[in-house]
């Protein structure tokens, strides 16, 4: 059985009367690049503060590498990197004495802290920059430098809360193809948050779509569409013609749209001027091109829509386009 990194059972965290996090379920494998992926304001940063201890859980639990979150947070602490969604750094000091700061913060002896931050600052494309002063870093970089911050610590797990925010598009593409690498070539168990659908598509393994404090489906991107629209899953479009043919006049179409409705599946059909739409929870495709054919119709086209990310997206993150 594949090790567990993150075990979280029936998480529930309340901010007076609003539940920000409800009976959250959530296993994350070792070595994995898990999503969570949400709107603002879908419990995702309260979330991650419960998996880090660093806030006190109503019920359920939290385990990080086996360890129980709220209980042994400094031990946690020890395993996990996190980084927030501002990371705060000294801006008089030098990226290099940063990185020495947050090394000894952590217990790291100087010679071993100076060999690792050297290295780590090449692995996030931070060398040439490594002595100038941070204030003179972009937003970029400073993402880069807390990525920096949090791997001089060795950890087993990284957590990053929307670190890509702020990034110009060329800045995310990089950021993101940094964790990956780092994940793969370490080993390292990634949490990353986000409420871009289109970033967590590109760097994870497997996503969580986490709105209004519940897990809605989870999984990979892949199985997600048919998880929340498996209701009516299958949408299919047709386009009809009258045929100029000697052949017997077609059916009213009227009649022809009571016999689509009478198909088991089908839960809906609406007639538009040169064609159909059908929503349905099985592909009905061979019924009805039959039956079109035997209204005495032309069939010019029959196809599916399959709901994709688009409509993950549109459904539930409609609200942040615009931002
Ligand atoms: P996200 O990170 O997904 O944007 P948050 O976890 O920050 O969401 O917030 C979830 C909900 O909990 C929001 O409605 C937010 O207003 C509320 N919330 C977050 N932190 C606090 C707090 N410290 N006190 C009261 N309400 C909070
Ligand atoms: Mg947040």
């Amino acid at each position: 059985m594949a090790e567990k990194s993150i075990d979280i059972k029936g998480l529930t965290k309340k901010y007076g009367e609003h539940i920000a996090v409800n009976n959250l379920n959530l296993t994350i494998e070792k070595g994995e690049i898990f999503g969570l992926l949400g709107p603002n304001g879908a419990g995702k940063s309260t979330t991650i503060l419960m998996i880090l201890g660093l806030t006190e859980v109503d019920s359920g639990s939290v385990n990080v590498c086996g360890i129980d979150s709220s209980r042994y947070p400094l031990e946690v602490k020890r395993k996990v990197g996190y980084l927030p969604e501002d990371v705060g750094f000294y801006n008089d000091y030098t990226g290099l004495q940063n990185l020495m700061y947050v090394a000894r913060l952590n217990d790291i002896p100087q010679e071993e802290a100076k060999k690792a931050a050297l290295e780590i600052l090449q692995e996030v494309g931070l060398e040439d920059v490594k002595d100038s002063k941070v204030a003179s870093y972009s937003r970029g970089m400073r993402q880069r430098l807390g990525l920096a911050d949090v791997l001089i610590k060795n950890p087993e797990v990284i957590i990053l809360d929307e670190p890509t925010l702020g990034l110009d598009p060329e800045g995310v593409k990089k950021f993101l193809q940094l964790i990956v690498r780092l994940s793969r070539k370490k080993g390292i168990t990634v949490l990353f948050s986000s409420h871009h659908l289109h970033q967590i598509q590109q760097v994870c393994d497997r996503v969580g779509i986490f709105v209004k404090g519940k897990m809605l489906a989870e999984g990979k991107i892949s199985s997600l569409a048919q998880q929340l629209f498996s209701k009516n899953a299958f949408t299919l479009e047709g386009g009809i013609s009258t045929l100029t043919e000697d052949v017997e006049p077609p059916l009213p179409l009227k009649e022809m749209v009571q016999k689509m409705k009478a198909i088991p599946e089908v839960a809906n059909v609406e007639l538009g001027d040169n064609g159909f739409v059908v929503e349905s929870n099985k592909d009905v495709s061979a019924d009805l091109s039959r039956l079109v054919v035997k209204s005495g119709y032309g069939l010019n086209f029959l196809r599916k829509k399959e709901y994709g990310l688009d409509d993950i997206y549109y459904q539930y993150f409609q609200e942040d386009k615009n931002r």
